[in-house]
């Protein structure tokens, strides 16, 4: 064991006689618990910025947080009692700047679309227009869908009204965006309540088939506030389309 220490063996040969191999004994051995004793107090070496750099490159490309990482200075490293020191972590911006590494390129995330300011009622196909027909004044415009289909909130709005109505069966009426009040006719369910605010698109009422009507559709009106009960009835078509919405051509 001790003829393979270089060091034990030096001694050996400068205290070769009646001591020698007491003297090489203990020295060798003092050696060797020196070697312990250095291997556990020894601080361990500053890691290479460059090593640094590739690890936290890599925590950031994998989704890891950069931030385990930290840099000694060899000053730092060597501690006062030759120990590791325990020292606040370098921020990791100055930690960046000083091993130069670039920003991580953060995911683009897309802001979201801005909400529609007016929507088309229904999906269904326009069936009527507004006008004379039949010999008496249609003060709406209808659409075709099967009963229970969804029918939106035209523009942002409160609900004004909520309930029966003479020839609609159930209608619900919204004091729209721009001050109108859109009338929404021959509903089979009122999803909404009187006060409630509603934004374009909100579900607010099913389509049905109440009221005055010869098959599912929804008729809608709009209004004009004019001192009178309900307004007066203007073109929901041209109305819609200054909006940015188009009804369709109706196909009957
Ligand atoms: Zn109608």
């Amino acid at each position: 064991m001790f003829v393979t220490n270089p060091l034990s063996a030096r001694v050996s040969d400068a205290f070769a006689g009646r001591w020698g191999g007491v003297v090489a004994g203990a020295v060798a051995l003092s050696a060797l618990v020196g070697t312990s004793v250095a291997t556990f107090s020894e601080p361990e070496s500053p890691v290479p910025t460059t090593t640094i750099a590739a690890d936290a490159t890599e925590a950031i490309n994998s989704g890891q947080s950069p931030y385990r990482f930290t840099a000694y200075t060899p000053a730092e490293a060597q501690g006062p009692q030759g120990e590791t020191p325990v020292s606040a972590p370098i921020p990791w911006e100055e930690h960046r700047e000083a091993v130069g590494l670039a920003l991580p390129a953060l995911p683009f995330i897309a802001p979201p679309p801005p909400r529609p300011q007016t929507v088309r009622p229904v999906t269904g196909r326009l069936t009527s227009y507004f006008g004379a027909r039949w010999g008496t004044a249609h003060n709406g415009i209808d659409f075709g869908d099967p009963i229970g289909a969804p029918i939106f909130a035209v523009t942002d709005g409160t609900v004004i009204e909520a309930g029966p109505a003479t020839g609609f069966g159930l209608w619900v009426r919204v004091q729209q965006d721009d001050g109108t009040i859109g009338v929404f006719g021959h509903v089979n369910d009122i999803l909404v309540q009187v006060g409630q605010h509603v934004n374009a698109g909100d579900t607010i009422a099913t389509v049905g088939n109440r009221g005055n009507s010869t098959g599912p559709h929804l008729h809608y009106e709009v209004h004009v506030p004019d001192g009178s009960l309900y307004g007066a009835p203007i073109d929901p078509h041209p109305w819609l389309a200054a909006r940015g919405v188009d009804a369709g051509i109706a196909q009957d």
